[in-house]
Formats: C-alpha cells, structure tokens, sequence
C-alpha cells in the first residue's frame, strides 16, 4: 500500500464543533448503501431513537442482516451530538477489519454528499491490538511473550532508549509533526497503520494509541473494556471516562462466557515451582526472603493436604475464606504485607532478567502475588464466586490448581461497565434478548428482535468437516 500525503493530526473537539452546525440523519446522510435489506432501515431507526434518550438496546439479528454498518450509523449521530466516544467491542481480528471498512463507506458517503466534514473524513477509526501484535522489536516480535511481559520489555527498552521506532514519534510528538497516514480512506486497520510506521520508522504500537485521542471510533476487543486492569490503561490513554462512551458490543453473545474468564481465578502448582525456583535463584541464602519461601511451601504443603482430601473426585468444593484463615495461621503475619512484598520481589527479579539478557522477563513470584490478592480483595464477599481445588489427572504428573471460578459475570464486571457507559448496544445472531440482558445485569433494555432478510428455501446449512474455531488452529490473518 502507498500513502499518498499526510495532514496534520488535528483534535477530536475542534472537528466536533465544525461538525455539529449540522445534525445528522443517520439513514440519509450516513447508510452508504443503495438499498436495504429487509427491516434494515427499521433496525437503524429503531437502535437511533433508543440510543439518543440515552438506553442500552439489546439487538437480535440474523447473520447477513447488515448490522454493523446499521449500528454504525444509529450510533455515530449520537455520539457527534454529545461529544461521545464510539468503542466498538469485537472479538477476532477479521471483525475489527469488517468494522473498519464500513466505517470507511460511511466517512466516503458523508464526503460525497457534501457535509461540512473536510476535516473528520481523515479520522473515523482505528482498530486496535496489543504490543505483541503491533511492535517492530525483535526483543518483543521474537520472544513469543503475553501482553503484561510484552509491556515490560517494552517498558524497559524505552528506559534505556534502545527503540529507535519510539525516539522517532517522541520526536515527531515534541515538534507537534506527528502526521496521520492519508489514503483514501478515514479508518484504520492495525495494517494500515503497520504499514505507515514501518515506512516513517515509528512504533505503531504508540502510533495508533495517538490515534486513539483524535478518532471517533475505537474498535477494540473485550477485554479493553470489561478487563478492570486493561480498561483502566486504556481510559487513561484516550483521556475519557466511561460515561462518555458509546458502547457497541458485537457478536454479544460471546461476552458472558469471555467475562467469566476474566474474572475467574486459578493458581497451579505449575506456578507454585518456577516461584520457588525464581526466589532460590536470584535470593540464594536461606535467609534471603525466607518469608516469601515459606508462603511458597505452605502453598505446596496446601495442595497435598487437598490431594488427600480428595480422593477419587477430580474436583472439591473450598470455603474460599477459611483458606485465608489457614495461610494466615500458617504463616501469622498480615497478608497484605505479604502480597505486597512478593509482587516487589518479582519486579526485582524482572529487572534483573531484562539486564542480563534474558529474552522473557517473566515473573512467577507476581503471579503469584496477583492470585491471592485478587482472591482476597475480589472473590470473597461475592456470592457469585465458586471456590475449588481441582486435580489434572491427565498429564503423567498430577496438576494441583486453587480455582475461584466466575459464575456470574454480570454481576461481578459486566454490569458496572454498563452502569456507567453513555449507551450501548448489543448485536447478534444468536441471543435471547431478555436472556442476555439478564444475564449481563442490563436494567431495562431496549430489546429489537428481526426476522431472517433471507427467504427460507434460500436458506441451505452445510456441515463441513475439520472446520475449527478453536483458539490453537488460528493464525495471523484471523
Ligand atoms: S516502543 Fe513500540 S516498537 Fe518499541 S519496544 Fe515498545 S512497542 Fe515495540
């Protein structure tokens, strides 16, 4: 792809003010399409009206209904009308690009009937994705590393300067040359943008996070939004709370089981023994944090105690506080204190790994750490939390893992996002509306629920074998 020019970067409010002498109709001046299909026009009224008083409406459709570009155009109006953030929740990459590129015929349609939007047809969206996906360091691309040690090595070559993608948009940034990439479109897929900062030499990692700022859609996944950690970063970056977002979440009917995930808990022996081979490597002395090398025990001496208790089941029920109690009486000091001490110790053990070369700055002594505070402060005094001990019989050596397993997730993240966003909306194919909303906390949605736009003897179903959708068989372009 060639980039014919660049403009300026210029800021989401002024373009707001140049667009808000007009108000948009969002069937006539944006639905980029020359016909609609059946009930599509209803759809877009329907979702326009209940999101502007301002409600969460809960949408079933049928696949091939058109309704991304529908939501696009109830929800952009909206948002222009109250200085909004569109964040558009999808859950595979070829989604976010789909997104993308109908955002791109609304924009272009928008520019062709002549709107006042010179200014805002260069910024639509962007699509967003992780460092692990978006960085230029052999350090990060090679090193096959999570999101969270991504961002520490990151971190760590910008503190010693070593990136030169990032010293250039720092130096682009300080002289306010920071330029967007200007095709013929106004939105920006994460190869789009890939493809600009390989040829400026910037990191489109810190690239598109400016473009976050100035863009009126952001197309994320879910956890951006409903991961408390992530979201909490991600607030910071575009500088807008949650109640000036416009939520879309698409494909909905994947959030509860995502949710659960997220706010589910588990900590293996696994993890139990790198942590113990972490503090005897890098503190040798017995002395050194014997404290922290005792707590690792306990645990261990936990899972045995359990092993027996189990017996033939695979699984036991736990009282997640009287393990605390008995951490406690095992160890007699505070918790807390504890907790605290080994999450520092890991970020000591970090730094020492990124100095000395090593390629992954894991830290098992943080994994640690962050388990029994999370179980601590999180799933305690939450009736929708399940405490087990599970046992892995597959493997030739038995796994012991400690769960705190999410039963209801909308109680416990999913209704809070939803307490606080402007408005959003929920789409897809394969939802009870009444169901989800139940199932997600959502207070009094608006429920549209459409018929199929396809006759029925139009419609065939196909069986196809060695078709997957499971997470090992995708690749990059998925
Ligand atoms: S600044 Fe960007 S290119 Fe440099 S290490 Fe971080 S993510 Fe990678």
């Amino acid at each position: 792809m060639t980039w014919a020019r660049t403009i300026l970067v210029l800021d989401l409010p002024s373009i707001l003010t140049i667009l808000m002498k007009e108000k948009l109709d969002p069937i006539k001046d944006l639905f980029p399409y020359d016909a609609f299909r059946p009930s599509q026009d209803r759809f877009i009224k329907e979702c326009h009206e209940s999101l502007d008083k301002p409600r969460h409406v809960v949408i079933s459709a049928p696949n091939g209904f058109g309704k991304t570009v529908s939501t696009l155009c109830a929800a952009i109006p909206v948002a222009l009308e109250n200085d909004l953030k569109i964040v558009y929740c999808c859950r595979t990459h070829t989604q976010n690009s789909r997104v993308i590129m109908e955002l791109n015929k609304i924009f272009q349609k928008l520019d062709k009937e002549g709107k006042d939007i010179k200014s805002l047809y260069h910024l639509g969206g962007v699509s967003l994705r992780s460092r692990t996906d978006m960085c230029f360091m052999d350090q990060v691309l090679k090193a096959n590393l999570n999101p969270s040690d991504a961002s520490i090595v990151c971190g760590q070559l910008r503190a010693d300067n070593r990136c030169k993608f990032f010293r250039n948009m720092k130096w682009a940034l300080g002289k306010d040359d920071l330029h967007l990439p200007v095709s013929t479109n106004s939105s920006f897929d994460a190869g789009d943008i890939k493809d600009y900062c390989s040829m400026k030499n910037y990191c489109p990692y810190f690239y598109s996070r400016e473009l976050q700022k100035k863009v009126l859609v952001i197309v994320a996944n879910y956890n951006w939004v409903f991961d408390p950690d992530i979201q909490e970063r991600f607030l910071d970056v575009i500088n807008v709370p949650l109640e000036e977002i416009l939520l879309i979440i698409d494909e909905a009917h994947n959030l509860p089981p995502l949710a659960e995930r997220i706010y589910s808990r588990k900590l293996g022996d696994y993890t139990i023994s790198a942590a113990t081979r972490e503090l005897g490597e890098y503190f040798h002395r017995d002395s050194d944090k014997d404290e922290l090398k005792s707590f690792l025990r306990l645990i261990q001496d936990l899972f045995d105690e359990y092993e027996d208790r189990i017996g033939n089941q695979d699984e036991m029920d736990l009282d997640g506080r009287k393990i605390i109690q008995d951490l406690q009486h095992g160890l007699n000091q505070d918790l807390g204190i504890l907790f605290h001490h080994l999450d520092e110790t890991g970020k000591e053990i970090q730094k020492e790994k990124l100095a000395s070369g090593k390629r992954n700055p894991r830290s098992f002594c943080r994994a640690v750490a962050k388990f029994w505070r999370e179980w601590y402060l999180y799933t305690l005094d939450k009736a929708s939390y399940y405490h087990c001990f599970s046992l892995n019989r597959d493997s030739a050596t038995l796994r012991h893992n400690f769960e705190a397993v999410c039963l209801d997730p909308g109680l416990t993240g999913i209704q809070h996002v939803m307490e606080r966003v402007f408005a959003s909306v929920s789409l897809s194919g394969t939802i009870i509306p009444n169901v989800y909303s139940t199932q997600c906390r959502i207070n009094q949605p608006v429920t549209i629920e459409l018929p199929s736009p396809f006759k029925e003897n139009h419609v065939k179903a196909f069986i196809l074998d060695g078709v997957s959708t499971a997470f090992k068989d995708r690749d990059e372009s998925m």
